[in-house]
């Protein structure tokens, strides 16, 4: 099974179009350790041939130029796409609406739970990816699906649960109280397996704080690539950037001791990788002590095109 990080940024991407902070500031000006990075999504095949995406975000489109794999093929005719499925964690914008990049009648199927599939039914513009070409499959938590598109399998299986998160941003309700309107499946983590070798990945790409059910389901996992949008839960107010801490957005935080370093500490997995990484993260900087500290406690910092084999 081989996974490709499509984008390992958070909304908003790295640099952030209308952001000066140090980190994309830097970045725009070619520093010497700050790389690009696109909105948060992972591909997975077991074939090399035929490709799920975890998540489609609005840069989708480069993502797809970036990495030829996932581009169509003359071997196959005029029109054609080896991107057969397309899985969603949650209704954000940098998650699911890079899916108007598969428009022009290419046969796929979109998973997602029901309240996802409701906003792609109920926002009139995703009406381009015609309901007689493109499937909608509901996952429910708990129950593991065959994935499949455009009339094939592709031998994997994904089984959608619950994480703490938060509501779409678009969709929040502050008259529901401290909740916002959250509800049970609002934020989505993915097991996948491929069903020949049985070998296992979790994508977690949002996720407010690691409560015992999520340790027990990751304990002893092989391979996680988790939440790495900020470094401490304050980042983001302390720059000056917004008024939001990490836990009002819906992201636990790498550092403090419910930060995701000590979380896992204990956990026993064999490989961690940080992806949805934000452009306030000080990582991002490659020379920085976050970034040191993050590699020494065992975590990778994920990477746009970095390619892991299972
Ligand atoms: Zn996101
Ligand atoms: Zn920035």
């Amino acid at each position: 099974m081989l996974v490709r990080v499509l984008g390992s940024g958070a909304g908003g991407g790295f640099p952030q179009w209308n952001c000066t902070c140090h980190n994309c500031q830097s970045v725009r000006d070619g520093k010497p350790g700050f790389t690009a990075r696109t909105q948060s999504s992972l591909a997975v095949s077991t074939d090399g041939a035929s490709w799920a995406l975890l998540n489609a975000s609005p840069d989708l489109r480069q993502q797809i130029a970036d990495a030829p794999a996932l581009q169509a093929n003359p071997k196959y005719g005029l029109r054609n796409s080896p991107i057969k499925a397309v899985v969603m964690t949650n209704g954000d914008v940098d998650h699911m609406s890079g899916v108007i990049n598969l428009r022009e009648a290419q046969p796929f199927t979109i998973y997602a739970t029901r309240r996802v599939l409701g906003i792609v039914k109920d926002n009139s513009i995703f009406r381009i990816l015609a309901a007689d070409t493109v499937r909608h499959e509901e996952l429910t938590l708990g129950q593991p699906v065959a994935l499949s598109g455009a009339g094939a399998g592709l031998g994997l299986d994904v089984e959608a649960f619950d994480v703490p998160g938060k509501i779409a941003l678009y969709l929040e309700d502050a008259s529901a109280g401290p909740s916002l309107g959250t509800t049970t499946g609002d934020t989505i983590g993915l097991k996948v397996t491929e069903r020949a070798s049985g070998k296992t990945f979790f994508y977690i790409p949002g996720c407010a704080t690691l409560d015992d059910a999520l340790k027990a389901r990751l304990k002893g996992a092989s391979h996680v690539f988790f939440d790495g949008t900020l470094f401490d839960d304050d980042e983001m107010v302390r720059a000056g950037l917004m008024p939001k801490t990490g836990p009002r957005m819906g992201h636990i935080s790498m550092s403090g001791p419910k930060g995701s370093i000590a979380e896992f500490h204990d956990l026993g997995v064999k490989r961690k990788i940080y992806v949805h990484i934000n452009n306030s993260n000080p990582v991002l900087d490659e020379a920085s002590k976050q970034r040191r500290a993050v590699e020494a406690a065992g975590w990778d910092v994920g990477y746009d095109g970095m390619e892991v084999r299972l």
